[in-house]
């Protein structure tokens, strides 16, 4: 095992048990301007390719499904390689992603959503970090078609990594958003809440996009105030993970309550309320006595909760 230089910390990283943490591409950022074009990529008898249709990817149907394919798969469902992106290289080997343009079912594949994906796990865990990066890089390409500066069309530069406007000179790199999700936690008792659109049953850790010029925890401190009209202490990192829907970084964190009456925002939460520790540790099991669950072992917010029963909190 390898030497643990931090004794207080946890021999696995917490954000590796996450759903999408398992990406092992080597990105070789240095090189991308160096590279050969991608269709040159592309035709490497050693390139693999990760496919969407429209939003969904395409795997192999029956059991243990596929998600990397080879470049004859890739053209015989309609792949234009001027729009492919290189995500980079595993142990050698060029991972590219593309859209195809076959429509409807396509025999001997499944169009599945990421989050399905994720939830099924079925895939090995590196080929579901691979499609997070993919999803994110190709929903961006498809939304900065035009400069931001100047609103000239704009091209894809460094093999997918950026894109340039030839017009104004400006140079537009994908963006990654910093969202907070945090438990907070009063010692035996801690707070979740209902989004309208969750399963029946389901509570989990709040959530919500870090603004401008904001740290981290005052992000937190900011989201709890606004959401459950609590004051937050201490605010303590997990983990994170990574959330291509479309591309943000989830950031895992536990926040001592300073106050503890709660006041829902009606807008974004159907319930809120405090849990005990006894009672979140049945909804992890599944044996809550009104079926009461917390969301699946892919999403952070499950292993701040999980870390939270254990005792891996902050007390
Ligand atoms: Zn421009």
């Amino acid at each position: 095992m390898q030497r643990q230089p931090f004794p207080f910390f946890p021999d696995v990283e917490a954000s590796a048990r996450t759903g999408f943490a398992g990406n092992r591409i080597d990105r070789l950022a240095e090189a991308r301007g160096k590279l050969p074009s991608l269709c040159v990529i592309a035709a490497r008898s050693d390139a693999g390719l990760y496919l969407f249709q429209e939003d969904k990817a395409l795997v192999t149907s029956g059991d243990g499904p596929l998600a990397l394919h080879d470049i004859a798969t890739a053209e015989s469902l309609g792949f234009d390689p001027s729009a492919a992106i290189l995500l980079g290289f595993d142990d050698g080997a060029p991972r590219l992603a593309a859209r195809v343009t076959a429509t409807g079912e396509v025999a001997g594949f499944r169009a599945v959503d990421l989050r399905s994906l994720a939830v099924e796990a079925s895939l090995p865990a590196h080929d579901l970090g691979a499609l997070a990066q993919a999803r994110s890089l190709l929903n961006w390409h498809e939304r900065h078609g035009f400069c931001s500066n100047c609103g000239a069309r704009t091209a894809i530069a460094q093999a997918g990594y950026r894109r340039d406007c030839a017009t104004c000179g400006a140079q537009h790199f994908p963006r990654t958003d910093p969202v907070v999700i945090m438990l907070v936690v009063d010692g035996d008792r801690c707070v979740l809440g209902r989004q309208y659109r969750f399963q029946a049953g389901v509570y989990s850790c709040l959530a919500g996009f870090v603004e401008p010029g904001e740290t981290l925890e005052d992000a937190v401190r900011r989201e709890i105030s606004e959401e459950a009209g609590l004051r937050v202490g201490a605010v303590a990192y997990h983990a994170s993970q990574p959330w291509p829907f479309p591309s943000s970084l989830m950031v895992g964190c536990f926040a001592e309550a300073r106050s503890f009456d709660l006041v829902r925002e009606v807008d974004e939460l159907e319930d809120v309320r405090w849990f005990s520790r006894n009672e979140v540790a049945a909804m992890l099991a599944d044996r809550h006595p009104e079926g009461f669950k917390v969301p699946p072992a892919m999403a952070i917010a499950h292993h701040l909760i999980e870390a939270y029963v254990s005792g891996g909190a902050p007390r």
